[in-house]
């Protein structure tokens, strides 16, 4: 590819921040102008026009997913040498680094990295050790302490130092913790996320030889996001940037949304007195939404006070007004969202990977998720844990990860007795102390039990069958592939057999998803048939998999709806999106309301969640709704107000407008606002739903069902109708189809079944 098709189509400011490659660069710009691709074209540009080699360039992204997609589209522009780019996020940046070197630093290189329930079950066991009361030292709430102090780079020695003057009795047990924390961590040879890149501004500080190796390897260096980066990723760019100061960072101040986990906007805002040769490049058109989309986007971020105003214009077209839905109820937006993803899809030719619906926090995608499960659309929920943070593949993990590394106590604790062997909590915490008094691993305490007298003879006997167990399976590790080693696992620790014996519902899905994790280490055993060292492979795949983050996604090659909290939705686009609660004490979430710094930061992320529709915006709430156990009545949210009225229509359950195509009122109080949508939506019976959508849809909600009826389904085959659930348009259906697929609840108004 020549330099002009790499440049074609780019505008003159797109072009100039590709073709400006030395010295440091800012590129500051607003939602969807072309920041991610221009990267992308730069280090293609970098390579193929100014002959730098690839392994000299590194490009840090949020996620490891648009890490993948940056790869692709550098490997689509150059061919294979784009695969010698190092794309990253910044904590696997880090763990490839320390993999390297992490000995220097009194580590094994074949350390563990703790997820958050090893990092809780951490932290419980050393409350419990200084004997603090976990009620008052809630355990999550010291993890974030600890966390912060991390990311603002402080040892458990400078936060102790720092804060004694404070004489807060709170933070002096965080000190405490937090020291006892980092020591426990490094016993059983394991880092957490935060540590991750700690450690290497600690590595290349007392290493100047390796900081020194890297800068030469990175000569450079790109970084997206960067309005997200907290002090510790700052401190890391600027190192590496520090010898050739070939340092790009492009970012949006406005999307600067993760200030609750240290984030710092003044990165961005800064870095012209970080380096005072900088140029700056500002880009203003949107290549992404509609003129009524950036314009909704506009004038809603135009409320916050901190911020430097930019003028983002598109030539895109006017397209559709925002259609804005006040529900009844959560179930009845959750329909109306459903409703709304058939017709577009009947209307526009979507497929399901076209729809994304946002809201504020994960709590919220229970109700949509059961109804989009009921109505037979597939979906997936990024960063909800759907799959990695359930039992058996926690456990599954813990086996694995112990296999990888004997030290990590904490996931030898987690399955010592699972499945069960007769080794309880007591004597559990009996064999930790033997462990600790002889300076050993709680493994190591578990190969010599036999020395123990405190245990009861049945205890170590059942502990002494456990260690001769885990040290068969740990020898067997350099010679088995992935999938092999946890095939073994599941058979000689006798976990699968365990699971199927218990023959109930519950235990066959647990085998299902156990299926579904082979399936994960076969993927990677295809991709790494020969790993370089032995047992390398093991560990190579846990680092891959803690490095799954909140915006990571397993499947991508099936379409299917995604779910996912507005943060996740960072960087990303769809063509269709509904933001769903809309409502003051949601989303801005109820603390934010009354402090002003923290409601900038709620109004940055309606604009993250916004700019991230391409040609249509929906925007719902409702009246009343259960959320965490308790109903609430919220007006809507304010960011709705701050859109103007012209821009929006507001639609009742039928689909018709409820303002004439504008919302003509202006509603500045709740009280007023709440009067203003109170009425806009009664909830209008079983079949308007469907008036919007066509007959093909769906004509099960019409049809009276009772048990017994047999119905015909595409995929599924000829079932019968075992149980029926409610009436009109919550009718729910349970219906058993021929095996595997075996009982369904559907939604009857939406499920694409045919009464035989
Ligand atoms: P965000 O702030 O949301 O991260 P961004 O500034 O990184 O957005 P991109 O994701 O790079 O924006 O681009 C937004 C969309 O516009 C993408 O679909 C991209 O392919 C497209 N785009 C960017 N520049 C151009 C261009 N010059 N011509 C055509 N399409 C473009
Ligand atoms: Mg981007």
């Amino acid at each position: 590819m020549s330099k002009n098709e790499l440049l074609v189509g780019m505008n003159d400011k797109q072009t100039e921040a590709v073709l400006n490659t030395d010295g440091p660069l800012l590129i500051m710009a607003g939602a969807g102008s072309g920041k991610t691709r221009v990267l992308t074209h730069r280090i293609a540009y970098l390579i193929q026009d100014k002959q730098v080699l690839p392994w000299h360039i590194l490009a840090i992204t949020f996620t490891n997913k648009a890490a993948r997609e940056m790869k692709e589209r550098v490997v689509n522009l150059l061919g294979p040498s784009g695969n010698e780019v190092w794309v990253s996020t910044f904590h696997a940046l880090c763990v490839r680094i320390l993999r390297r070197n992490i000995d220097k630093l009194g580590y094994d290189r074949a350390f563990t990295i703790a997820g958050t329930s090893e990092q809780q079950t951490l932290i419980k066991n050393i409350l419990k050790d200084l004997n603090y009361d976990p009620k008052t030292y809630n355990p999550r709430s010291i993890l974030s302490s600890i966390s912060n102090a991390k990311n603002d780079l402080q040892s458990p020695a400078e936060f102790i130092a720092k804060n004694e003057s404070v004489g807060n009795p709170f933070i002096k047990v965080i000190g405490e913790v937090y020291d006892r924390y980092q020591k426990e961590l490094h016993r059983n040879q394991s880092v957490d996320f935060d540590d991750l890149i700690m450690m290497t501004i600690q590595l290349f500080e007392q290493e100047p030889e390796v900081l020194k190796y890297y800068q030469d390897k990175f000569q450079y260096i790109h970084v997206d996001e960067y309005q997200d980066t907290n002090e510790a990723q700052y401190r890391l760019v600027h190192m590496l940037g520090e010898k050739y100061e070939n340092v790009c960072v492009v970012g949006d101040a406005d999307q600067s949304i993760y200030g609750w986990r240290g984030a710092n906007m003044n990165n961005i805002l800064d870095f012209q007195d970080d380096y005072p040769s900088a140029h700056v490049t500002l880009l203003e058109q949107n290549y992404r939404s509609t003129k009524t989309i950036l314009k909704a986007a506009n004038s809603v971020i135009q409320n916050n006070d901190e911020r430097r105003d930019k003028n983002l214009w598109t030539e895109n077209a006017v397209g559709e007004k925002i259609t804005y839905y006040r529900a009844q109820s959560e179930a009845d937006e959750s329909r109306f969202v459903v409703t709304n993803i058939k017709s577009e899809m009947n209307d526009n030719h979507y497929s399901y990977g076209d729809f994304a619906v946002l809201y504020r926090t994960n709590a919220q995608s229970r109700v949509i998720e059961e109804t989009l499960l009921k109505s037979n659309i597939p979906y997936t929920i990024v960063g909800g844990h759907k799959f990695y943070d359930r039992k058996e593949i926690q456990d599954i993990l813990a086996y694995l990860t112990l296999m990888a590394n004997p030290s990590d106590s904490m996931s030898l604790q987690r399955i010592i007795n699972e499945p069960k062997r007769g080794i309880g909590a007591a004597s559990v915490d009996k064999l930790v102390t033997f462990a600790n008094e002889n300076n050993w691993s709680v493994f190591e305490a578990c190969q010599n039990v036999e020395l123990n007298n405190e245990l009861g003879s049945r205890a170590r006997k059942a502990i002494d069958n456990f260690g001769a167990v885990m040290t068969d399976l740990q020898n067997q590790v350099p010679k088995l592939s992935v999938t092999d080693l946890t095939n073994e696992i599941l058979e000689k620790t006798g976990y699968l057999a365990t699971l199927k014996a218990s023959k109930t519902l519950e235990a066959s899905a647990r085998i299902e998803n156990i299926e579904e994790f082979l399936s994960v280490t076969k993927q990677f055993d295809d991709a790494h048939p020969d790993s370089e060292e032995a047992g390398s492979a093991l560990v190579d795949f846990l680092s891959d998999l803690s490095l799954v983050s909140a915006q990571d996604d397993i499947a991508e090659n099936t379409p299917e709806v995604t779910l996912m909290t507005l943060h996740a939705a960072k960087g990303l686009e769809f063509p269709v999106v509904f933001m769903i609660g809309m409502e003051d004490n949601i989303f801005p979430l109820s603390k934010a309301m009354s402090d002003s710094k923290e409601l900038e930061e709620e109004r940055r992320l309606a604009y993250v969640g916004i700019t991230r529709a391409q040609k249509k915006l929906y925007l719902t709430n409702t009246f009343s709704r259960m959320l965490y156990g308790r109903r609430q009545t919220n007006p809507a949210s304010q960011f709705i107000e701050e859109i103007n009225p012209d821009l929006i229509d507001a639609v009742n359950s039928n689909g018709r407008s409820t303002n004439g195509g504008g919302l003509k009122t202006p509603f500045d109080t709740p009280n007023n606002r709440q009067a203003r949508f109170a009425n806009s939506s009664p909830y209008q019976g079983p079949t308007s739903h469907n008036k919007k959508t066509s007959s093909n849809q769906s004509g099960a909600a019409s049809q009276s069902w009772i048990v017994g009826d047999k119905v015909s389904h595409k995929a599924w085959g000829t079932g019968t109708v075992v149980k029926v659930d409610g009436t009109g348009e919550n009718m729910e259906l349970d219906i058993a189809f021929p095996d595997p697929t075996g009982i369904k609840r559907l939604l009857a108004a939406f499920a694409p079944i045919t009464k035989e």
